[in-house]
């Protein structure tokens, strides 16, 4: 028989309002009906990145892709804080934030991950893994080109190989090559892809990294690969392997942990981010825990930055969380899972790595349409 609650109604501070934290807070809801939900995120606003991809070609447009929480909060009976997390004290049971301190009985760390801008002349660059801001922007930029090269490319974290975004990098790439087909201008550009990995994408398995390669070839993308990144000038991308002239460079940086953790006792990884175990506990700390981007979590060195691997994490923590008010261990774990389309604008490419086997399927018109199913089924919470 389960032990009782060792608190009625708990205090449970949600940092973040991206995937991690949407999911928390509804899994949270679901096991703990009475359980005091606070959510801190400095916009009341939920971005569907996944679509991100589409918003230079106009298929999406920002606002398709920001939802205001507060409707779902409402429902879910969360109260919602405004603010920015910018410390914690008393072994996490204080968030500091920039409106206040925040007591809690359980912290939820849901803040996501921040890309890497240290590379010289990284100003020249669109990062569109940034936000609508700079996806409608590279739409801009685009549309003002009669041709010319563009050269697009994705870094690492090399302290924590996780830390990367190389799947919405080979969607940018192929969508903006079946743009520039659709539009007539495929001629008049030339396309390089570029990254320091002389196999781009090895984390999705071997299989999947010469079905990319193969792509590039059939579309006839040039490619630039295995040298280190030097640094970018104004229409120029310098490597250690020589330098790529463009008119439009799109690159994607490796990703590290949160600014705000900076300075505050939270254990953090060689590669920046906030140290988890494998109930997704903060290392060290009792009842704060941590799901997607902003972790470093013990597994496979393939274990991916998706949104999918931040849902199961998060519904593990609300597990672990709901253990904890028992009186029990944190003993649920999260299913380590690749799984991802790389969508090329008409068609999509299936990549999927288990902790017992892979697959990459090639590219099939069905796998399109299922990327854009699957975001309407995940944007139905917010239709409320
Ligand atoms: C272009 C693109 C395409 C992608 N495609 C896919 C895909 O096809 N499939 C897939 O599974 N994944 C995909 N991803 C990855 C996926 O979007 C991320 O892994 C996922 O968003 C991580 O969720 P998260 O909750 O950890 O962080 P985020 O979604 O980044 O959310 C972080 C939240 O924390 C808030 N926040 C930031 N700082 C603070 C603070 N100090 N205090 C409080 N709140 C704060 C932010 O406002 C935000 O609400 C893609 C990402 C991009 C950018």
């Amino acid at each position: 028989m389960n032990e009782p609650p060792m608190n009625a109604s708990p205090r449970i501070t949600i940092a973040g309002a991206g995937f991690a934290a949407i999911t928390g807070i509804r899994e949270l809801r679901k096991r703990l009906p009475d359980a005091q939900l606070t959510l801190i995120a400095p916009k009341p606003e939920f971005v569907y990145l996944p679509s991100l991809i589409w918003v230079p070609y106009g298929i999406r447009k920002g606002d398709d892709l920001r939802f205001d929480i507060r409707p779902l909060l409402k429902k879910l009976n969360v109260e919602y804080v405004q603010a920015a997390a910018t410390g914690i004290s008393e072994d996490g049971r204080v968030l500091s934030t920039s409106e206040g301190e925040q007591q809690n009985d359980t912290l939820l760390i849901a803040t996501g991950g921040r890309y890497i801008r240290k590379l010289p002349g990284i100003e020249n660059v669109i990062t569109i893994c940034e936000g609508v801001e700079a996806a409608e922007k590279m739409g801009e930029r685009l549309r003002a080109l009669d041709g010319g090269t563009i050269a697009l490319g994705f870094g690492g974290n090399p302290k924590e190989p996780s830390a990367m975004r190389g799947g919405p990098m080979f969607e940018l790439l192929f969508g903006l090559e079946t743009w520039l087909r659709k539009e007539s201008k495929r001629e008049q550009f030339k396309l390089v892809f570029f990254t320091p990995a002389p196999r781009p994408g090895q984390r999705l398995g071997d299989k999947a990294v010469d079905k990319l390669l193969a792509e590039m070839k059939k579309r006839n993308i040039e490619t630039h690969l295995g040298h280190k990144m030097k640094g970018f000038e104004n229409h120029v991308v310098q490597t250690e392997g020589g330098e790529i002239p463009a008119d439009l460079i799109l690159f994607m940086p490796g990703m590290t942990g949160p600014g705000w953790m900076q300075g505050t006792p939270l254990p953090i990884s060689p590669g920046g981010m906030i140290l988890a175990d494998e109930h997704c506990q903060v290392q060290g700390m009792e009842r704060v825990y941590i799901a997607g981007d902003a972790g470093s979590f013990p597994g496979p060195e393939w274990m991916p930055k998706q949104a999918h691997m931040a849902d199961l994490q998060a519904t593990a923590a609300a597990k672990n969380i709901v253990l904890n008010l028992q009186g029990k261990p944190a003993s649920e774990k999260f299913k380590v899972e690749l799984l991802c389309i790389i969508d090329t604008l008409d068609k999509g490419l299936l990549v999927y790595r288990g902790e017992k086997r892979g697959m990459a399927l090639p590219a099939m018109r069905s796998l399109h349409w299922a990327k854009k199913v699957f975001e309407r089924k995940y944007l139905r919470h917010f239709a409320i």
